[in-house]
């Protein structure tokens, strides 16, 4: 496994590799990996020639009032796992390697970005879509893996690829989840014993929001009532968002319908959670 930390140098390495005829998969991450980013990783190990993991904390995606100086990190954990799934290169620049200057050139996918999440963390995909363009630009990857779990950003990143015409294939992976349903984030290991066991409120109300579809019920707002209720039972949740919502635009629905998708966003402490379910209609 290569580790390369200059772009020259991943750029020139990627072009060779072309010439080869081999298919790159990429799978960009902010590292202090788990599970789910290994599930990605085994996909693209099974689906291309090439796998390359890219690990950067990207400081343009982050508020500033936001946890980027504390965001975790594990160097040597995180090698060990891209070993272990068979990746070939992990590519980890430096922010001043990215960013030389300060940056005056951003990707921005207009709409989507300013919802939801983009409501609650202005200028976050901004952020997003900018590094991301920016790693396409230095991976040139047949094939990008993202999960399902950050459903906001599959989208935006699609509408980006199809908006700048980029030559590249996304494919969307299911969310890894813990025993009892939690997601699995880097941003977990900040919770306490307590919130932890809050946190499995989110997957919870999820699951009965899909319930009640599944019994019939047509109005998103029951829907979001009785998940709301659900995540009331937990002290000290805060509830950032519920929506019920178009799977490609994520604009609010009037009623259910085939596909939709339910997205939540809780505050536990200071630690922010997103979760989301795609539900079928029976
Ligand atoms: P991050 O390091 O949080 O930026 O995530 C890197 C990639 O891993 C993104 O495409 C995430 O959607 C994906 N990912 C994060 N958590 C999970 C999970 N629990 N299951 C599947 N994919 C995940």
């Amino acid at each position: 496994m290569k580790i390369i930390t200059s772009i020259s140098e991943m750029q020139s390495l990627v072009e060779s590799l072309r010439r080869q005829g081999r298919t790159i998969g990429f799978v960009p991450t902010m590292g202090f990996l788990h599970e789910g980013h290994l599930s990605l990783m085994r996909r693209a190990r099974q689906e291309c020639d090439t796998v390359v993991v890219s690990i950067f904390v990207n400081p343009t995606q982050f508020g500033p009032r936001e946890d980027f100086e504390r965001y975790p990190r594990d160097e040597e954990g995180d090698r060990k796992k891209c070993e272990s799934a068979g990746v070939d290169i992990i590519f980890m620049p430096s922010a001043a390697e990215m960013y030389p200057e300060k940056p005056e050139v951003f990707v921005v996918v207009e709409g989507i970005s300013d919802i939801l999440e983009g409501a609650v963390r202005p200028g976050h995909f901004r952020g997003v879509a900018t590094v991301v363009a920016k790693l396409f630009s230095i991976v040139k990857p047949h094939k990008a893996f993202f999960g399902q779990k950050d459903y906001q950003q599959c989208a935006v990143i699609k509408r980006m690829v199809k908006g700048l015409n980029f030559d590249v294939e996304i494919v969307v992976m299911p969310t890894v989840r813990e025993q009892d349903g939690l997601a699995m984030s880097s941003r977990n290991s900040y919770l306490s014993a307590d919130e932890r066991r809050a946190a499995a409120a989110i997957h919870r109300a999820l699951r009965a929001g899909e319930q009640l579809v599944n019994a019939g019920i047509r109005e998103p707002e029951k829907l979001t009532n009785k998940m709301r209720a659900v995540l009331r039972e937990e002290k000290g949740l805060l509830i950032d968002y519920i929506e019920v919502a178009d799977p490609d635009s994520l604009a609010p629905l009037e009623a259910v319908k085939e596909g939709m998708v339910v997205l939540v966003a809780v505050r536990l402490g200071r630690t922010r959670l997103i979760d989301n379910l795609l539900i079928r209609l029976k």
